[in-house]
């Protein structure tokens, strides 16, 4: 704003002179509350509004010192300051509690001016002050507010970040700065770049959309390299732009608060309880294969000799029909019908396959949780396990629990040959590979290996390398070739590798199960 260098005070820039009573009418009728004093703050003039607010009239205050409005809790050191100031000839402008006439307090916005005299002394003060203690109070509860959420924030159990669109953490709390400590900087963007891998296009509309995202299991590698599970959720929150820019049109901003719960525990005992449940149902599949192969090998040890009498009954039956009358004949005919019925009962005893529904089955996943159910094994026979799963899609159609119990039994068969050898090299290697029609898995073990004339043999029930001493009977790789056939599959032994011993196991993708290579 120019001013005109000539131009008396209470003249304006065309020159015209403003009327000394209308300074001071507009004095007298400002709404805030106006007062003139001497340089000792004795008041001399007092507006309309200083009246309204503070609740003495004309007459009550004039002559009296400013003081008079002094509810006396306002620190000392505030007046001292507020007249050091003034008397320094520079406005002052702070916050003092007054109180009116009735006794009832208010805080005042003061400011106070010195008036300085044609000779450069100070002649008077003006004040101005206004009542702000609803401003004031209305502050103090937004930072009440502030300070409780911020409390409640800080003691909550799950950990709470809010970002900015641009993924900036502007506030945070106790429990996710731990998780800073754990995973490094900044766990908010990791996890919601977890999300968004794990989502895909849901995630990019709903982010785009500020929809909020309910929560969802998403896993990330500690520090230590630990697998760490959180339970994540989404929400968004609209700011009001506060600018004076913004004040007649206004403009909002976007905050993502992401609320993350550790979950690691949670998912290591589900996990447990699963390797458990699944130990339960390869158990109770061992303990029905144990009885199986038991009456399946009584039935046959007592086939043998059951034919050698058949074939003694016909030799009879036959002299009976030259005519010699052998008593005997009809006795063993009828011996042989029970013994006949009997082994049927056997026969009929013998368990039925567990009859599983055929459903989706990762083979990397099977094959891993039956690498967690040997752990114990392999640890105490002092293995060393290479384990490849395939890097493509290794889901078949089939019985999870069936291809659990066939690699079980390759993985045993594999640990008891190492043990066997007692060699410098004790290794086991699994790589599992996807081809272009069907899974190829290799369990090759640093044992004795098999001989060369014994590759197709050791498929057939009751063959067994082990001898009879040992409580082996021979059908374990029976019942692992039964399982592969069941899928449609091949199993073999490399006759390739004589570095101990390889088996192969091809299982085909079933069509309409989707895989990728
Ligand atoms: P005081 O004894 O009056 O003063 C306390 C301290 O202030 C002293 O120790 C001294 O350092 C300083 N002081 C006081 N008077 C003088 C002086 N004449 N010269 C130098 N230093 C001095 N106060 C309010 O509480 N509310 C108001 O709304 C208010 N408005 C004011 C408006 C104007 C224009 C002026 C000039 C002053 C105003 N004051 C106001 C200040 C007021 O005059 C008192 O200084 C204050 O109220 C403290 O009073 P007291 O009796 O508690 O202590």
């Amino acid at each position: 704003m120019s001013k005109h260098p000539a131009a008396p005070n209470n003249t304006t820039d065309t020159g015209e002179a403003l009327p000394s009573h209308l300074f001071r009418k507009a004095v007298e009728q400002a709404a805030l509350a106006i007062s003139i004093t001497d340089a000792r703050a004795n008041i001399l003039y007092a507006n309309g509004a200083f009246q309204r607010i503070t609740g003495y009239g004309q007459e009550e205050v004039i002559g009296h010192n400013e003081s008079v409005l002094s509810y006396r809790v306002t620190p000392k050191l505030v007046y001292e300051t507020l007249w050091a100031q003034i008397q320094r000839q520079r406005p002052w402008n702070g916050l003092l509690v007054n109180k009116r006439k009735d006794g009832s307090r208010y805080l005042a916005d003061v400011t106070i001016t010195p008036v300085v005299g044609e000779e450069g002394n100070t002649t008077h003060y003006l004040g101005m002050h206004r009542d702000v203690t609803e401003v004031h109070r209305l502050e103090r509860q937004v930072q009440n507010q502030k300070t409780l959420i911020e409390s409640v924030v800080d003691a909550a159990q799950v950990a709470i970040v809010l970002l900015d669109e641009q993924e900036r953490v502007l506030l945070d709390n106790q429990e996710y700065k731990k998780l800073i400590g754990d995973l490094g900087k900044e766990p908010a963007v990791k996890l919601l770049a977890a999300l968004r891998a794990q989502m895909g296009d849901a995630f990019t509309k709903a982010y785009d959309k500020h929809r909020n995202i309910a929560a969802r299991e998403v896993s990330i590698d500690s520090r230590n390299r630990s697998t760490r599970w959180f339970s994540c959720a989404v929400s968004w929150f609209e700011e009001h732009a506060v600018g004076a820019d913004a004040f007649y049109e206004p403009a909002h901003r976007h905050y993502l608060l992401l609320t993350i719960q550790d979950i690691s525990e949670l998912k290591r005992q589900q996990e447990a309880l699963r390797i458990n449940s699944l130990h339960a149902l390869l158990s109770e599949q061992e303990r029905i294969q144990g009885l199986r192969e038991t009456l399946a090998g009584a039935v046959y040890q007592l086939e043998g000799p059951l034919n050698m009498l058949s074939a003694v009954a016909n030799m009879m039956e036959r002299r009976r029909d030259a005519g010699s009358d052998l008593p005997a004949a009809s006795a063993l005919e009828e011996a042989m019908q029970k013994s006949r019925e009997v082994l049927e009962t056997l026969r009929a005893c013998i368990p039925d396959h567990n009859n599983e529904a055929m459903q989706s089955v990762d083979i990397n996943e099977v094959l891993a949780d039956v690498l967690k159910l040997t752990t114990a094994n392999l640890l105490g026979a002092g293995i060393v396990v290479d384990w490849t799963p395939a890097s493509g899609s290794a889901v078949i159609s089939g019985h999870p629990a069936e291809l659990s119990n066939l690699f079980k039994q390759l993985i045993s068969n594999a640990i008891e040959a190492v043990n066997e050898r007692r060699g410098a090299q004790r290794e086991l290697r699994i790589t599992c590979t996807s081809r272009a029609d069907h899974i190829e898995i290799f369990v090759e073990d640093s044992g004795p290996g098999i001989a060369e004339e014994l590759r197709y043999k050791v498929f057939q029930p009751f063959f067994t390398t082990k001898g009879a001493s040992k409580k082996h009977l021979g059908l374990g790789l029976a019942m692992a070739q039964e399982i592969v056939t069941g899928h449609n599959g091949t199993i073999d032994i490399d006759p390739a590798y004589h570095a101990g011993c390889r088996v192969r196991v091809q299982l085909p993708f079933a069509a309409g199960v989707s895989h990728a290579q």
